[in-house]
């Protein structure tokens, strides 16, 4: 197959993690008889240096025409970097919401892995973590609190705000489709989470997502409440397969997730719309502190390049040999310093790369 993928490389650790995925691929390419093509895209920080803005239409016009986005990470120290000088709707992370606006990315897939040979950097008791998890968080990115109507007022002399949470039918039934036939690809279970006993929102969510799950029949399904899951997901994590919730409450549990598999690095993430198209990127950020050190761990980012090759590309066996040759390296005992062990080889950002790329 031909395929093009717009590859923004980003800021920061961006382009080191980015050039690995990329060796990776072009070994699959290699490989299983395809051709990447790639076209490089300017987005968020290095964008504003070159056009002074974090977005520009021509980005979003190749972003666009390509099957697929792979994407490094955007952003620089808030801190000392004088892109975080500019207005909110100036600065990098507008670029990346501007971006998954305009490519309707309604679909946020995280998956929350505790690889066993990792084990010792996951923070719960050791017989939670002896059971191993293995989820994906499906959370609504386009709508709800973030994107709703918001303002600061006074009201009788007294400085208000409001932000508005909306959510319509559509909205719900378009994720939970997604959700549900993502969970036919795995253990066939979703749990929607939601704040039901409170919000109208949520009862629409329940409503709407009860009627998507008549029409999987394999696929079971249970209602849980945010504030439960938040515990059940330190308690018992292994209960989990697809977890099916709205904007807010999957940034705040999608974090959680990803703090419970002990390493950033390692996390992979895909923002889909109702085609195969998607953007995949890790869930990490710029990391500025290790930036430019070949220090960073790439897997993320590779695991993000097999979720392309799976969601978008419908690249199964493609896919499977990327994360087996990720476990391989992981089981030959290869560590970037972040998930660094005694006894274990530590190995730089490119050298994790080449060890990846030599097991497809
Ligand atoms: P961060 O994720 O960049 O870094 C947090 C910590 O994790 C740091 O110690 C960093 O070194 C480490 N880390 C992250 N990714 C790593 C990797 N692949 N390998 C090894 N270590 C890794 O979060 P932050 O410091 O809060 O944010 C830095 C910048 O990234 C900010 O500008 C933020 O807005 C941006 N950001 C961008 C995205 C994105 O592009 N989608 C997401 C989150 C944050």
């Amino acid at each position: 197959m031909n395929k093009k993928i717009a590859v923004i490389k980003g800021d920061g650790i961006g382009p080191e993690i980015v050039t690995e995925a990329m060796k990776v691929l072009d070994k699959v390419a290699e490989k299983f008889g395809h051709t990447f093509e790639y076209e490089q895209l300017l987005m968020g920080g290095c964008s504003i240096d070159v056009n002074g803005v974090p977005l520009t239409d021509e980005t979003i016009a190749k972003a666009k025409a390509a099957d697929a986005v792979l994407m490094g990470s955007i952003g620089g120290n808030t801190a000392t970097s004088p892109w975080y000088k500019l207005p909110a709707d100036k600065r990098p992370e507008a670029g990346l919401l501007g971006l998954r606006k305009a490519l309707n990315l309604f679909a946020n897939l995280r998956p929350a892995v505790l690889y066993s040979e990792l084990k010792g950097a996951c923070p719960l008791k050791e017989e939670i973590a002896d059971r191993g998890f293995d989820m994906m968080i499906m959370r609504e990115l386009t709508g709800g609190l973030y994107f709703g109507a918001r303002k600061t007022e006074e009201v009788d002399g007294v400085v208000t705000a409001t932000d508005t949470l909306t959510y319509n039918e559509n909205e719900i039934r378009r994720i939970a489709i997604r959700a549900f036939d993502i969970a036919m690809k795995r253990r066939k279970k979703v749990t929607s989470v939601d704040k039901a006993n409170v919000l109208d929102s949520s009862r629409l969510w329940r409503k709407v997502v009860e009627e998507v799950a008549k029409e999987y029949p394999e696929v079971s399904y249970e209602h849980m409440l945010v504030d439960n899951c938040a515990m059940q997901l330190v308690k018992d994590p292994a209960q989990f397969d697809v977890v099916l919730t709205e904007n807010m409450f999957g940034d705040i549990l999608s974090d959680e997730a990803s703090m419970i598999t002990g390493s950033i690095g390692m996390l992979a993430s895909a923002s889909l719309n109702d085609t195969k198209f998607g953007l995949y990127e890790p869930s990490g950020g710029s990391a500025p502190d290790i930036a430019g050190q070949n220090k960073a761990n790439p897997i993320a980012t590779i695991l993000s390049a097999a979720m392309l090759l799976r969601y978008s590309f419908d690249m199964d066996k493609e896919a499977d040999a990327v994360e087996n040759a990720v476990n391989k390296a992981l089981k030959d005992g290869y560590r970037t310093g972040d998930i660094m062990s005694e006894g274990m080889k530590k190995v730089s950002c490119s050298e994790m790369g080449d060890v990846i790329a030599a097991n497809i």
